[in-house]
């Protein structure tokens, strides 16, 4: 998943992108408003720490812009303790969990995975696709019943190709999705996780589609050409 850290303090920002980093999130950080909105425009995050007390822009104005996003990333707003108005005002705009200041780290990842196991007709909570199951908040992959021991980047992958089943996912697709703003965009890191993934699951899940990408085969489905 990808997810877009706004907060003014850097220290915390960093030690936010950082943490979440190793939580399996392609996580990137904003420092301000105008630069969270600029980066949700070219990135379609799936999750987003919003941190309410920002210089220029405020927290509530990036919290409406992004919910005019289609498909509208998840937000959790940062709020400072007791600051009910606050707290409303972004529930008001959008939000869809928030989290006073300050906060322990383990409480933001545990609202983060609920808000990932809420289910919305775009977002199933289960994924699954024959008999591949992939639950994105406890982060847990069954393959023919068999659990599936994936890194974060291979599970990143794997979720990716399951809510585009049947469909060509190509590389870049994957690196906007999977991977964070610091990847260079020459790199091989997606064939490679690509082949490790495929080891662990079986490589006739995933097909290459020559000079266009990746699909996750859909058991049972035709397709066209295949008779
Ligand atoms: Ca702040």
């Amino acid at each position: 998943m990808r997810l877009l850290v706004v907060e003014d303090e850097p220290d915390l920002r960093d030690a936010l992108v950082r943490g979440l980093a190793r939580e399996g999130y392609a996580t990137d950080g904003a420092p301000d408003g105008e630069s969270a909105v600029e980066m949700a425009a070219l990135t379609p995050y799936d999750l987003v720490v919003l941190d309410l007390g920002l210089p220029g822009m405020g927290g509530i104005e990036v919290c409406r812009v992004l919910r005019d996003r289609r498909p509208p990333p998840l937000v959790l707003i940062l709020t400072a303790r007791d600051a009910v108005e606050d707290r409303v005002a972004g529930l008001d705009a959008g939000a869809d969990d928030y989290l006073p200041k300050p906060f322990d780290f383990r409480e933001l990842t545990a609202r983060l995975r609920a808000l990932a196991r809420r289910e919305t007709p775009t977002r199933p909570a289960v994924l699954t696709v024959g008999d591949l199951r992939l639950d994105p908040a406890t982060r847990l992959v069954e393959a023919a019943g068999a659990p599936v021991a994936l890194t974060a980047k291979e599970f990143g992958v794997l979720e990716y190709l399951m809510r585009r089943a049947g469909e060509v996912v190509s590389a870049e697709d994957l690196l906007e999705h999977v991977w964070d703003d610091n990847v260079d965009p020459f790199t091989n890191t997606v064939r490679v996780q690509m082949g490790n993934l495929r080891r662990k699951v079986g490589a006739w899940r995933i097909e290459t589609v020559v000079g266009a990408g990746y699909r996750l085969a859909v058991p049972g489905a035709s397709r066209p050409g295949s008779g």
